[in-house]
């Protein structure tokens, strides 16, 4: 399976960082072994001092496809989680810097949770409210309706270049309000009024 990751899809995060609004989705992947599963702690690496959550909505692909028009999109997912696309982020500085790729930063072990599914099917896909918390208090909080890309905007364009298999799973875009983790957090994901995943920092 495939993890996809957007960046920069709520505007006011972009703005949080000092990156410009893109024209196209911002693309990049993770391997299989960043995922962490319900029930596993997520342990600080070794090589960061400034690891940051950024929760996002991330949907599931249920069929296989390539070069999906966007109208067509919705036929390849019925279930959204939640997931956290953790990033080194004093090492994305540094990689950002010489005009690197991000992998590093964003790729490594664990830097994937990802939470409980639910069905699409009773949801306003352009109205869904989720944050996250951490030690109890709002840290990020989003609403689908501030997506510069819409689901169906992403799986179309990825289709373009990849094809998307039974499985993958797309995060699409944190909202503003990312920050450092420390060892001892406890972060909870929530959407609307449900937990759907939580775990500690160790
Ligand atoms: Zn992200």
């Amino acid at each position: 399976m495939k993890i996809f990751c957007i960046g920069r899809n709520y505007s006011e995060h972009a703005k949080e960082l000092g990156n410009a609004v893109p024209e196209n989705p911002v693309v990049f992947s993770k391997p299989d072994t960043a995922l962490l599963r319900a029930g596993e702690d997520f342990y600080l690496p070794h090589f960061s001092n400034d690891v940051h959550h950024e929760i996002e909505l991330v949907i599931k692909i249920n069929k296989v496809g390539k070069n999906i028009q966007e109208k067509f999109a919705r036929n390849y997912f019925s279930e959204i989680g939640l997931g956290v696309d953790f990033t080194a982020r004093d090492l994305q500085a540094q990689l950002k810097a010489k005009g690197l790729p991000w992998e590093l930063a964003k790729g490594f072990d664990g830097s994937a949770p990802i939470g409980n599914f639910i069905s699409i099917e009773n949801l306003d896909l352009s109205n869904i409210n989720f944050g996250l918390k951490k030690n109890q208090e709002w840290v990020q909080q989003g609403n689908t309706r501030d997506m510069i890309f819409s689901f169906d905007k992403i799986i179309s364009f990825i289709s373009q270049y990849f094809t998307l298999k039974v499985g993958d799973l797309i995060y699409t875009g944190t909202p503003a309000g990312v920050g450092p983790v420390a060892i001892g957090d406890k972060l909870e994901g929530f959407i609307e009024d449900a937990s759907m995943l939580s775990f500690e920092v160790k």
